[in-house]
């Protein structure tokens, strides 16, 4: 930690920042920052404790995981277990925690009139927490159940194996999260207490000294001040020396290594990383920043580019990953097709040519001064977010960085130093490399397994064989990016004349509407554009979607050598397929968006297939069909349950199907016919006047609709696509039976949804405000109690306008039957807590809801998904938050008790009730019982699902028809 001089300073904030800052350290030693924002309606926390895995002590790996876990349990003052996570839940919260190799992080935001009391019970946690042996025991499976999610993720599986492959005398190696085994069954034969180890951990590795507090609040920094002093003083200072890990993860056999892996998904993936000195020694210079720029850059003649022009990679990213102040990783990720698989060496070849080719260029000022540019225009002009979020980011910096800094992190490289970049740049040497190559083919061919995770793989040195491949590699004419064309100079803000609060429709013509929202609160020199295609053509097969979904692929493919400059410059773009036809999003600057969109309605226009590219992009979709089966339980739950009641869905393995026999001619054909008839749906918002946006739009129709032989045509009236989903019956429970997709999968899910009404605001709050209730009590008793499983969610659904509950539980402990019992079991047992309700508590939750529907936009992202959310719905409701409360402020608690006993309760008259089972490993011997055992007058059981779709009546559709209904 930096002292002296430096702290007095101020600190650095960004220019169109409001907020007002100030540094205090307690007595006790805690430093804390207090952020006062007069504009906020969520306050947070965020606390900071310099300790995590790397001091797990051994042979009880994921101890501080675990602790971190049991801290938000209980404390001596709040002894009730999980009630602090009940308060937050029931004040319009949210509050989690995670565990880093050096860190961990504890976190919450509430609403503002709720602050103070949930500070105190947060600051519990580290004043005296309770940890009771009862629940020590429990709380051991959550984190087993944890572990049994994370056993199918690559992503874990592929860390785990980085980590096991370096010094076993570096904490670097370590499992990190826990389970069963190193939490309950091995420190058992050992004669050890898991709880008493706990303990242990916390008294030694928990001190005010090694915290760091972060407070965001709406208050003056005074009364912050004030508050913080007195909740927070409490917390005892051991003054410990936080645990320093000296030394490299990586000894010699570790490098100039070649691992084969074999992982879950489909897939070929090489990660080339090299141990470097971490970049924030130097974070002011930014060497990794500037070298994963170049690296990773995707425009013409970069790494990327080559690769991808060879046919080889479909992705690729470069940046220190992994680090910590001691020890620190660049890394190198690249997805490969099949023919990258094949050419992995003349792939690894090229890097390093890349790198020779920086070598040979010297560290040039120029680049560095543009990133630099761009970094300052980012950290000067960027966008609130969430409190939460901004409370977590600052609280981790602050253990890293001088105070003037806690704001600004690594993100502001300022000071040109070419000899830092050069002292990172020589530490991606073949001697130095490490590579780690996944493929689905090495399975059968590893000789080696991955002790926790079981990951089979194969190990080989590589000394002097990676400079044979650099000579290898073909000779493409690889060079340094151009100058960036797209980083904004115009930031001015517009004076906006329409001074609107909700979109207005500015212009309508038989090809398009477009809906407009002028910036009035950001002020930020930014816009938000999205054109959606409706094409009804879209949907007409399985072939049709495929199609699509390959043809915005290829647009994205063909633009991005281009658009990559407008990405790295802050101005994005998206086109995604949808079920109607695709859509087009760009956000950002609104300096040079014009250019940016122009040039995608260019793409489209004059679209045309390459052949070489439509088999690289067919091979990637093939690859994400397959790797469907391999998506948790609870998602494969989840996609039966929309499967079931969207009338327009259909299942992925028509496509799947039908996509090997799809070939570049087959889009050749389609294309101008999905094109040849269409209706855009347009909205506009931020900082852009009424005519740009509408001189915007007319310029797109005028390429896409206009000329002699234009490409689009306007939709006819029969063609408008609808959103339409089936209507269960009163009174009726439906269930549908599944095995889980992928055998090797121990989880089993269930998704319980009860479906309740059709956008109705007085409806909707009351089922809002029933799932704000529950939530927490749910979530403690089926997961803190019952311990069924670590994903334990109950939510409000809305299926384009027809809304309801979901439960959603995976576990291996019981079969989805048994779970549909406790669901069950639990909503007997809600029913009674809602008899027993008070008006005061009725009124809080109500106050509560109201607060969180007040809460203002925070940034012209989350403003224009709320509108555009509307819009393509087909609702409409602009004004949704505002009447919703209304409603709210009418509500009586009698009225939601029987709104609870008409459609939520077990047996209600008019409830209407989905149970989809996934039956995981372990119960797979309970799925025929539970199938055949169904009692047929209660439930009905769905065996296929497109024919009991078909003999079901529908919801009327609000796209395309119902639209301008009133509420
Ligand atoms: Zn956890």
């Amino acid at each position: 930690m930096a002292v002296g001089k430096e702290e007095l300073s101020e600190i650095v904030k960004p220019r169109t920042d409001k907020r007002e800052y100030k540094r205090i350290v307690l007595g006790n030693a805690l430093e804390v920052l207090l952020i006062s924002d007069p504009d906020t309606d969520k306050c947070a926390a965020s606390m900071n404790v310099h300790v995590g895995s790397f001091s797990d002590p051994p042979g009880l790996e994921g101890l501080a995981h675990f602790l971190e876990h049991m801290l938000f349990y209980a404390s001596e003052k709040y002894p009730l277990e999980d009630s602090y996570s009940k308060y937050i839940t029931e004040h319009g919260g949210g509050t989690n925690a995670f565990t880093a190799s050096e860190h961990t992080n504890f976190y919450f935001d509430v609403n503002s009139d709720a602050f103070e009391e949930a500070l105190d019970r947060f600051a519990q946690f580290f004043i005296k927490p309770l940890l009771s042996p009862d629940a020590t025991m429990r709380e051991i499976k959550a984190v087993d159940s944890e572990h049994q999610k994370n056993l199918l993720s690559d992503a874990w599986r592929m860390g785990q194996l980085q980590r096991h492959l370096s010094s076993s005398r570096h904490p670097y190696s370590n499992f990190s999260t826990g389970n069963w085994e190193t939490l309950e069954v091995c420190p058992k034969a050992k004669g050890l207490d898991t709880r008493e180890e706990l303990i242990k951990f916390y008294q030694g590795n928990y001190s005010a000294n090694l915290m760091h507090l972060v407070v965001y609040t709406k208050e003056s920094l005074d009364n912050i001040q004030r508050l913080v002093e007195c909740k927070f003083q409490d917390i005892p200072n051991s003054d410990l020396n936080p645990l320093c890990f000296p030394g490299q993860p990586c000894m010699a056999e570790h490098l100039e290594i070649l691992v084969k892996a074999v992982p879950i998904k489909q897939g070929h993936k090489l990660m080339i990383a090299w141990p470097i000195t971490p970049g924030i020694r130097y974070y002011q210079e930014g060497p990794c920043r500037y070298l994963g720029h170049l690296i990773g850059h995707e425009g013409e003649g970069s790494l990327f580019y080559v690769l991808k022009t060879l046919g080889w990679a479909t992705s690729l990213m470069a940046a220190e990953m992994d680090w910590t102040t001691e020890f620190s990783f660049f890394k190198v990720i690249i997805d490969l097709t099949d023919l990258g698989h094949e050419h992995m060496q003349d792939v690894v070849g090229l890097l390093f040519k890349y790198i020779h080719l920086l070598q040979q260029s010297g560290v040039c000022e120029w680049i560095f001064n543009e990133l630099a540019a761009i970094c300052e225009t980012m950290f000067h002009y960027q966008d609130k977010i969430r409190p939460i979020d901004f409370v977590v980011n600052v609280a981790l910096n602050m253990q890293l960085y001088p105070p003037k800094d806690w704001l600004v992190g690594s993100s502001l490289p300022s000071k040109f130093n070419p000899s830092s970049i050069q002292m990172i740049l020589d530490d991606l040497t073949q001697n130095n490399v490490r590579i780690f190559w996944e493929s689905k083919d090495f399975e059968g061919h590893t000789d080696l397994v991955e002790p926790w995770y079981r990951t089979p793989y194969s190990i080989e040195k590589i000394s002097g064989s990676v400079i044979q491949w650099m000579h290898a590699a073909p000779n493409e004419h690889l060079h340094l990016p151009a100058a960036n064309v797209f980083i904004p100079t115009d930031l001015s803000i517009r004076e906006l004349k329409e001074k609107v609060i909700s979109p207005i429709m500015l212009r309508k013509s038989s090809y398009s509407r477009l809906w407009y929202k002028a910036d009035t609160i950001f002020s930020i020199p930014k816009a938000y554009v999205k054109i959606d295609f409706n094409c009804p053509c879209t949907s007409y097969s399985p072939e049709s979607e495929v199609l699509t979904e390959i043809f915005t692929r290829l647009l994205t493919d063909y633009l991005n050598e281009y658009a990559y400059y407008a990405q790295v410059a802050g101005l994005n773009y998206a086109i995604t397929s949808t079920d109607s036809g695709f859509e087009v999003t760009v956000f950002g600057y609104n300096h040079k968006m014009m250019i940016l969109l122009e040039t995608v309605v260019d793409k489209i226009a004059k679209f045309t297939v390459k052949p070489d590219r439509f088999q690289v992009i067919k091979e990637m979709v093939i690859k994400d069909y397959e790797n469907y089966k391999f998506q948790q339980p609870y998602q494969q739950a989840m996609y039966y349950c929309s499967l079931i009641l969207q009338d327009n869905s259909r299942p992925w393995m028509e496509q799947a199907e039908v996509l090997p026999h799809l070939e570049a001619g087959h889009l050749a054909e389609f294309i101008p016919m999905l094109l040849s008839r269409a209706f855009l749906e347009c909205y506009i918002a931020g900082n852009i006047e009424a005519n740009e946006a509408k001189s915007m739009i007319e310029q797109v129709e005028d390429v896409l609709f206009k000329g002699s032989h234009p490409i689009c045509k306007p939709v006819f009236p029969s063609q408008h696509t609808t959103n339409r989903v089936v209507k269960l019956e009163k009174g009726k429970s439906y269930c549908y039976f599944a095995n889980g997709l992928n055998p090797n999968d121990e989880n089993s899910a269930l998704v319980h949804y009860i479906q309740v009404h059709q956008d109705n605001f007085l409806r909707n709050v009351k089922l809002e405000l029933l799932a704000l209730v529950a939530k927490h009590r749910a979530f403690h008793q089926l997961r803190s109690v019952e311990q069924l499983g670590y994903i334990t969610v109950l939510l409000k659904r809305n299926y384009f306008g027809i809304h309801g509950l979901q439960f959603i539980i995976q576990s291996t402990v019981k079969g989805p039957g048994k779970i549909d019992q406790r669901v069950e079991a639990f909503l007997d047992m809600f029913k009674s807590e809602l008899h027993e309700m008070t008006g005061d508590e009725f009124k809080r939750n109500v106050d509560a809801l109201i607060q969180v529907k007040l809460e203002k936009f925070k940034n012209l992202s989350e403003e224009s998904k709320f509108y555009w959310q509307e819009i393509v719905n087909g609702t409409f409701k602009f004004d949704r938050r505002e009447s919703e409360i209304a409603a709210l402020r009418q509500l009586t608690l009698e009225e939601l008790r029987d709104f609870f006993g008409e459609y939520i309760k077990v047996g209600a008259r008019q409830r209407k009730n989905l149970s989809v089972r996934v039956y995981g490993a372990v119960h797979s011997s309970e799925y025929e019982a539970d199938k055949s055992s169904v009692d047929q007058i209660r439930c009905i059981k769905v065996d296929d699902i497109l024919s009991f779709r078909r003999s079901q009546p529908l919801y009327g559709s609000f796209k395309g028809g119902l639209g301008q209904m009133k509420l």
